[in-house]
């Protein structure tokens, strides 16, 4: 499989698992229930996901359910991974007008 081939199959790999930017935001918090681990032990937080993105200049905060933590994680990789695949074509693009190579 050459190098090309190879890109273009992971892209619409990625397309098909689904996308999504932004980044994971891990909050810890004491829930304040009386008989919760988190009020006998100090250091004893609950912790949830949230995903932070920031569109049209303005952020936004989505809570992710435990049962989606897997999933958006998957998505938030997978947009780092087409992110640094675009920068690479870009890069090659730039070394072509370099070398005047069409
Ligand atoms: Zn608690």
């Amino acid at each position: 499989m050459n190098k090309k081939t190879k890109k273009h199959r992971s892209l619409s790999k990625i397309c098909r698992s689904g996308i999504i930017r932004g980044s994971i935001l891990i909050m810890r918090r004491k829930c304040g229930k009386e008989n919760c681990k988190c009020n006998k032990d100090t250091d004893y937080k609950h912790t949830s996901l949230y995903l932070v993105q920031k569109t049209k200049g303005k952020q936004r905060m989505i809570y992710i359910p435990k049962s989606w933590e897997t999933k958006v994680k998957g998505w938030v990789n997978r947009y780092h991974e087409l992110y640094d695949a675009i920068e690479e074509l870009s890069e090659e693009s730039w070394e072509k007008l370099i070398n005047r190579e069409k």
